[in-house]
């Protein structure tokens, strides 16, 4: 992108914003407490946030915290219920998260009410001050965007930058079915690989590999042990108690993406920083990649990240089910967008595939265990896949020497009947190879036990939920119905 097309309408990250006031974030972030799922609570962000807009401007001229904060409540609050209006599954997850709100609402509202006389008088007194002071207003350009400008303007010592991240609104009209969008690499016949990797070199909040493999270790905390169990393909709960990784799930971290480019150094920085420091509060992942390809390690390798949700993965006579446990969360920062995910930098492929290999020599991950979050996620109450769909399409699985999973046939579909909907087919655009393979196999075994496919799909997820009900279940596995320990 030129820099002449920097802030045009064709902008295709995010737009220039006034950041939201401490204390709208810290609101924001206290209801969101009660939210499990980071992505959802990433998603409630963004809908708070983008409706935010030019309306904070103006309660920054309340005087009064306890008034200020009372309203910023109530519009996440209201943020909140937009967001679950949309989605079953969302409201059953936000609804402890929504009662909390609520009550502190109620409470705080009557105090609130007390205070409005002073937000009346003194947004008369702005707007009095603007009219005699046109000039100001007609410099910065027309439509609402410029009355909020103004008004930033008017009360910048007001406005304190914070720590949440403020993605954009999702592009209408993305166009589906464009090809898989990252780079792929030249085989590796350029310069020695060494055949085993080993720590080379360390310091006090990083470690380097012999294959180039640098990790930040700075944002490095423990979580919850990893302690699972596998089925067999039989039903069998397997007896065996395991705590080490057995496969990497790969995503996207949904958030803000700037141009990269000079002149975006601060965005660009300040927007990773964030970024890791929600992924450390949330414990969302066990390793972030940011876009110059740096890569850092949140939630040790030992301990389970809150990054899978509901899933299923296979292999062999195995069957996993708790995916938080089973796998480790790699995340690339970039967004599923528009039936696609956005392009990842080709240095966040070469760290990517870098970390790759070293998690597997380390753990001895299988490279059929090298998946994709939106190859995995399910949607247990709806018996739909692809809840989550980062990487649902364009994982780089050949540059990063892995067989292609696309291929394979999707184990939540082929084991246990899950099912998409019209919205599915409407984002994604077509089935993949090893969706269409899962469903031949599922059709196949209806014929041939004389019954519907319907009925074959409902006693297989009926199946899938006598399983889960079986598996220990860790704290904070389960949505929106637990807080974690930060
Ligand atoms: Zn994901």
């Amino acid at each position: 992108m030129t820099a002449a097309a920097r802030g045009s309408p064709t902008e295709r990250y995010r737009r220039e914003r006034p950041p939201v006031s401490r204390e709208c974030g810290e609101e924001l972030t206290r209801i969101t407490d009660d939210i499990d799922d980071p992505i959802v609570k990433l998603r409630y962000l963004q809908k708070a946030l983008n409706e935010d807009g030019d309306k904070s401007a103006l309660v920054q001229l309340v005087p009064i915290p306890p008034a200020r904060r009372a309203w910023y409540r109530l519009k996440g609050l209201r943020a909140l219920d937009a967001v679950a209006d949309a989605d079953e599954e969302i409201a059953e997850r936000t609804l402890a998260a929504r009662k909390t709100a609520r009550r502190v609402v109620v409470g705080a509202s009557a105090a609130a009410m007390l205070f409005v006389p002073v937000l009346v008088a003194i947004v008369a007194w702005q707007v009095n001050r603007w009219r005699s002071e046109p000039e100001q207003v007609a410099s910065v350009g027309s439509s609402t965007e410029a009355n909020a400008t103004a008004i930033e303007a008017t009360t910048a010592p007001l406005s304190v930058p914070t720590t949440l991240t403020t993605p954009a609104p999702v592009e209408e009209n993305t166009p589906v079915n464009q090809p898989p969008v990252a780079e792929s690499l030249a085989d590796d016949d350029v310069g020695i690989v060494p055949s085993m990797l080993w720590l080379a070199d360390r310091g006090p909040d990083w470690e380097l590999y012999s294959n180039g493999l640098r990790i930040e270790t700075a944002y490095t905390v423990k979580g919850t042990p990893r302690d699972y169990r596998v089925h067999a393909r039989d039903g069998k709960l397997l007896p065996t108690k395991l705590d080490r990784p057995i496969g990497i799930l790969f995503h996207t971290s949904e958030s803000d993406l700037w141009p990269l480019e000079p002149g975006y150094e601060k965005e660009l920085r300040k927007g990773s920083e964030a970024l890791l420091r929600f992924v450390k509060r949330e414990q969302a992942y066990n390793y972030m990649i940011d876009r110059f390809g740096r890569v850092y390690r949140i939630v040790d390798d030992d301990s389970r990240a809150n990054h899978a949700g509901h899933g299923v993965w296979a292999r062999g006579d195995e069957v996993y089910l708790d995916l938080n446990s089973a796998f480790l969360g790699v995340s690339f920062e970039s967004r599923w967008e528009g039936g696609r995910t956005l392009p990842i930098t080709r240095a966040q492929l070469i760290a990517g595939r870098n970390l790759t290999h070293y998690l597997r020599q380390r753990f001895a991950i299988a490279p059929e265990m090298c998946v994709t979050h939106g190859l995995a996620s399910v949607s247990p109450k709806r018996g739909l896949i692809g809840y989550h769909l980062d990487w649902a399409r364009g994982f780089p699985f050949k540059a990063f020497g892995l067989p292609d999973l696309y291929a394979q046939p999707l184990p939540s579909v082929a084991l246990f009947g899950f099912t998409y909907d019209s919205e599915f087919l409407r984002t994604m655009g077509e089935r993949w190879p090893g969706l269409i393979a899962a469903e031949q196999q599922l059709a196949g075994e209806a014929r041939q036990r004389a019954i519907s496919l319907d009925d074959l799909r409902h006693e297989r997820q009926a199946e899938y939920r006598r399983w889960r009900a079986e598996l220990p279940t860790p704290a904070g596995d389960e949505p929106g119905l637990a807080n974690r320990n930060r």
